[in-house]
């Protein structure tokens, strides 16, 4: 029985890429505006991130890495509904039977902090420490129980981006103050004031801000908003296109495509722009995939959006380039 719920979150947690969503979206959920995130070694020894949200008592806090417990979902349909980013109440419960985690958290109402240590998902020891109100999640040596997994960890430089990667897109839709260090050395450091244009200057330093275009279209269903490149400083591959359906980051070729065929022939051949886009829709009208590795969305009236999307693109191309 053991065996098989540790590979259960072995396959939930997938890398210290998908540790660090986790944590920084209960951080956000918890009503968080400042976070700092710290990893060592890629995340496989230390990933550490601290946040000022509503925290949890101690009660709450051992009831958070018990498998299916959320404090997030009341109905059915908040299931199904994309508002909230917690939804399965696996993921601490997952993190915590695979490494060596502390919490320390503190609710408002309490004058002292309570810390945790839990060993492959069993609390070793509890003790009152002194806290500010929120929660510290330090979750260290990640599939310490689990050889084979710990041995197919990419290395640490090739972890370790993925982990920045991860902290590109939450900084890009959202608005926190957010440090991040990355074996003690400041990556980033976003406050929550900026706007999209500096974030992506900061997130890719080769571009200038006349480099970039806003686009924006909206009618009474749907908002199109962010930045793409002048074709010139296009890229040769496309890992800078980033898209967000109702604040979700997406991966989908065809959002790709879509993007490339709106700058249709002012891009040379084999080159690919910037994107940051956010597409928001009624949740009813999207259908997205929610197995925790997928990325992918269908758009209930797929033609429509398509056209829009290509639209807004190539008039915000032919006004800025003209
Ligand atoms: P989910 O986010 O899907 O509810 P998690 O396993 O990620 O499931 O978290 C379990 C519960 O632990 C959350 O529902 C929340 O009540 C609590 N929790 C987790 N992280 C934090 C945090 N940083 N601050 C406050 N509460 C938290
Ligand atoms: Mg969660």
């Amino acid at each position: 029985k053991e065996v098989i719920i540790k590979i259960a979150a072995g396959e939930v947690v997938a890398g210290p890429n998908s540790v660090v969503k986790e944590l920084l979206e209960n951080s956000l959920d918890a009503g968080a505006d400042e976070i700092t995130i710290e990893i060592v070694d890629g995340g496989k020894a230390i990933i550490r991130v601290e946040d000022n949200g509503c925290g949890m008592t101690a009660e709450e806090m051992k009831l958070s890495i018990m498998p299916h417990t959320t404090s997030k979902i009341s109905t059915i349909e908040d299931l199904y509904s994309l508002q909230s980013f917690g939804f399965r109440g696996e993921a601490l419960a997952s993190i915590s039977r695979v490494s060596k985690m502390k919490m320390i958290s503190k609710t408002q109402e309490e004058e002292i902090g309570t810390q945790l240590e839990i060993f492959g998902g069993e609390i070793v020891d509890e003790k009152k420490v002194n806290a500010k109100t929120g929660t510290i999640i330090e979750v260290e040596d990640l599939f310490y129980n689990i050889p084979a997994r710990r041995k197919f960890l990419k290395s640490e430089s090739v972890e370790g981006r993925y982990v920045t990667e991860i902290i590109e897109k939450f900084a890009l839709s959202n608005s926190v103050n957010l440090v991040y260090l990355r074996d003690k050395r400041e990556i980033y450091h976003f406050t929550k004031d900026l706007d999209l244009v500096t974030k992506c200057l900061k997130i890719y330093p080769e571009l200038k801000s006349k480099d970039l275009i806003e686009i924006f279209y909206e009618d009474t269903s749907i908002i199109i908003s962010g930045i793409i490149s002048n074709p010139k400083v296009a890229r040769s591959n496309r890992t800078a296109q980033t898209f967000f359906v109702n604040k979700r980051y997406i991966k989908a070729a065809s959002l790709f495509s879509i993007l490339e065929k709106g700058y249709g022939e002012m891009l040379e051949k084999g080159k690919h722009p910037y994107s940051v886009i956010f597409i928001d829709l009624p949740p009813d009208t999207i259908d997205v995939n929610i197995h925790p590795q997928k990325l992918e969305v269908k758009f209930k009236e797929e033609q429509k959006i398509v056209m829009l999307l290509k639209n807004v693109i190539r008039e915000s191309l032919l006004k800025k380039t003209k």
